[in-house]
């Protein structure tokens, strides 16, 4: 695996371009409309049944502040409380130490079950397995289809949310699990005839956590489906492998998060299965429990005043289903484990490499409206961020043709009359308009119009017109 984080896929084209094989596919931008549309109405009904929810959302966003602030601290609290209760911690510098950390701890398992985990994912653990012969069998549904598909998730929460059901079938069909037809029961009982198979023939489990708690060290975990819970219970060994930035101080804390997300993420009031471990107790669950901290960039991140915000997100995935570059794109045109307007300033963070033009181009995938703002339940200024690392990529990529059509516009700005001369200038352009837009300019104004339409420039210059008619 080398040095490479695996945060982004290797061979990930750059965010314009992968979008432009996306655009065009019209049955992907179909299958996201009517699922982004209908969570989206969902997600605003839950939330305005919520008179306090703009208090939730500030009680949610002072308390991962103070997580950031003392990280170390309460890091520290949650080591000796896991410790005292019979788990073992493991601290992870980066994707290759967690995953040899993983490796190491399944021992001679062969194959393991594992349940939905962006951090498990973003050090690329199912593929350090399987290159040791280790099989990580994904539990989740939507999660089982990309695996069956050989496929890469394109959503949070609902990874295989660019397919339909026609499509799951043929996966399905294709991978020997054979469902008589695309009727959703039906499709979730093949799924659910096969895991549980595996629940009941793995002896190792790997999972994420949602968060965990510094002062008892319990750990917790939010899905859909119960695969979870089969997950953290059945094996005989769990790992758990999780995010620095996931710690919360106490009990009471997760009070705010378990509103914000279940509503943010799936519209529900509560979250259908929240399952909670300290440590280990004999004679039930897991006689083994490890616990990975992983930080692979995240104190970067947290040096960054502007930018460590973006450690607040609980992965709710609200930010995804508002955002009308994500609408018509898709999570997977953005080349990373983390797809949408989060995944655009958190990513380029934790590869934390200017240099690299995949995810130097993320955070430019938004087109600023600031809906992601709007919606994120720990108050993330996502465009705020955006901005910030723009003006850190550009400024990494030194003397450009931007930089200098950008100089060149600031010296002409400076001066009226340079101003108006410009302007005469710019009307020349309207010898490339077509059918009332210009999508196509000569020389440094096709870097524009190689990715979007320029406005027709009016015939006459406002102030040419003011002069002659009021002047
Ligand atoms: S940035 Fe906010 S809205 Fe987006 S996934 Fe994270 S918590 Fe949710």
């Amino acid at each position: 695996m080398g040095t490479r984080n695996p945060v982004t896929w290797l061979g990930s084209p750059t965010f314009p371009e992968a979008a432009r094989t996306a655009l065009a596919d019209t049955q992907l931008r179909r299958n996201l409309r009517n699922a982004t549309t209908t969570i989206r109405g969902r997600r605003a009904q839950a939330v305005g049944e919520l008179p306090d929810w703009e208090r939730l959302r500030r009680a949610g966003e002072a308390i991962k502040d103070d997580v950031l602030h003392h990280l170390d601290r309460y890091l520290e609290q949650l080591e000796a409380a896991v410790t005292a209760r019979g788990g073992v911690v493991h601290w992870a510098r980066d994707a290759a130490e967690a995953n040899d950390i993983v490796l190491r701890l399944c021992g001679d398992a062969r194959e393991v079950v594992k349940v939905k985990s962006m951090a498990t994912q973003e050090i690329g653990l199912n593929e350090a397995l399987a290159a040791a012969g280790v099989h990580a069998v994904e539990t989740d549904l939507a999660e089982l289809i990309v695996q069956l598909g050989d496929d890469r998730p394109s959503h949070i929460l609902v990874p295989a949310i660019h397919r339909n059901r026609s499509e799951i079938r043929e996966i399905f069909r294709a991978a020997g699990l054979g469902p008589a037809s695309d009727d959703p029961r039906v499709l979730a009982e093949a799924a659910r005839a096969h895991l549980r198979r595996k629940f009941l023939s793995c002896e190792v489990a790997v999972s994420g956590a949602n968060f965990a708690v510094a002062d008892t060290g319990s750990v917790v975990v939010l899905e859909s489906e119960g695969n979870g819970r089969m997950c953290l219970t059945l094996p005989r060994k769990l790992i758990t492998v999780m995010g620095l930035e996931k710690v919360v101080p106490t009990w009471q804390d997760l009070e705010v998060f378990l509103q914000l997300l279940p509503r943010s993420s799936t519209a529900e009031r509560m979250n259908p299965y929240t399952s909670t471990w300290t440590g280990v107790t004999p004679g039930d669950g897991p006689e083994e429990f490890h616990l990975v901290l992983l930080d692979n960039g995240r104190t970067a991140t947290l040096a960054d005043p502007v930018g460590r915000q973006a450690l607040r997100c609980i992965r709710c995935s609200a930010c995804l289903n508002v955002c009308p570059v994500y609408e018509r794109t898709g999570g997977r045109s953005y080349g990373s484990v983390y797809p949408g307007p989060i995944g655009a300033i958190l990513t380029p963070q934790l590869v934390d490499d200017p240099h690299d033009e995949q995810a130097a181009s993320l955070p430019f995938a938004s087109s600023l409206c600031g809906a992601c703002f709007e919606v994120c339940p720990v108050r993330i200024d996502i465009p705020s961020v955006l901005t910030h690392l723009r003006a850190r990529a550009v400024e990494a990529k030194g003397r450009s043709a931007e930089s200098v059509a950008m100089a060149a516009a600031a010296w002409v700005f400076a001066s009226a009359s340079r101003y108006e001369k410009a302007q005469k200038l710019g009307s020349l352009a309207r010898l490339f308009a077509h059918d009332g837009r210009i999508s196509w300019l000569p020389g440094p104004g096709a870097a524009w119009t190689s990715s979007r339409d320029a406005p027709v420039p009016a015939r006459e210059p406002f102030r040419e017109w003011w002069r002659k008619n009021r002047g």
